[in-house]
C-alpha cells in the first residue's frame, strides 16, 4: 500500500492574548502614569490637517516618561505619527546607549471632541516591533480601544505577525 502524500496545505491559526480592562482604573500605576502621560501629549499635536490629536509616551526603564505625538504638515506624507516621534525622538536625542523602554501608551482625540480609539498604523507597527527586537526586551503596550475599553498588550511584537525584520535582509559582505 502506498504511503499517504504530504498534504498539499496546511490551515493554520494564529491566538493573540491581551487584556480588555473596561476603564484604566484598572491600570497598574506605573501604566497609568504612561497612560496619562499619553493623554497630556495630545495637547502638543501638530494636526491642522486631520484634526485628530495623539500622543504617545514611552515609560523608561529609570521611571522617566517621553512623550512624542503627532506631526502633520501641508506636504501631507512628510508628517509623522506620535508612535513614531516619541520612538526616534527617544532614540535620535541620545547620542550614547538607548535607554530601554519598558511600556508605551498612545491616545488619541479630534481636536474638539473626547478621547477615543486610536490604534497605530502598519508603519508605526513596523517600527515599534523594530525597537522592542533593537533592545531585547518586551514592551508592554496600552491602546484605547474601539468600545471605550483599555487593550493592555504583552508585547509590541503581537501587533505585527509575519513582520518584516533585519533577519529578511540579505547577509552583509
Ligand atoms: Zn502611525
Amino acid at each position: 500500500m502506498p504511503a499517504a502524500s504530504a498534504p498539499s496545505s496546511t490551515r493554520r491559526q494564529l491566538s493573540l492574548h491581551y487584556d480588555e480592562l473596561a476603564t484604566p482604573d484598572q491600570l497598574s500605576a506605573p501604566e497609568r502614569q504612561v497612560w496619562e502621560a499619553a493623554r497630556a501629549a495630545t495637547a502638543h499635536s501638530y494636526a491642522p490637517y486631520s484634526h485628530f490629536h495623539v500622543g504617545a509616551a514611552l515609560l523608561l526603564e529609570d521611571g522617566t516618561v517621553f512623550q512624542g505625538t503627532n506631526q502633520e504638515n501641508a506636504a501631507y506624507p512628510s508628517g509623522l505619527c506620535a508612535e513614531r516621534t516619541a520612538l526616534f525622538g527617544l532614540a535620535g536625542s541620545h547620542l550614547g546607549a538607548v535607554p530601554r523602554i519598558v511600556g508605551m501608551a498612545v491616545a488619541g482625540r479630534p481636536a474638539q471632541g473626547e478621547f477615543t480609539a486610536a490604534l497605530p498604523c502598519g508603519a508605526c507597527r513596523q517600527v515599534m516591533l523594530e525597537s522592542e527586537m533593537r533592545q531585547g526586551q518586551p514592551i508592554w503596550l496600552l491602546l484605547p480601544g474601539p468600545t471605550g475599553t483599555v487593550l493592555r498588550f504583552e508585547r509590541l511584537a503581537d501587533l505585527l505577525p509575519f513582520h518584516f525584520s533585519p533577519s529578511d535582509l540579505p547577509p552583509r559582505l
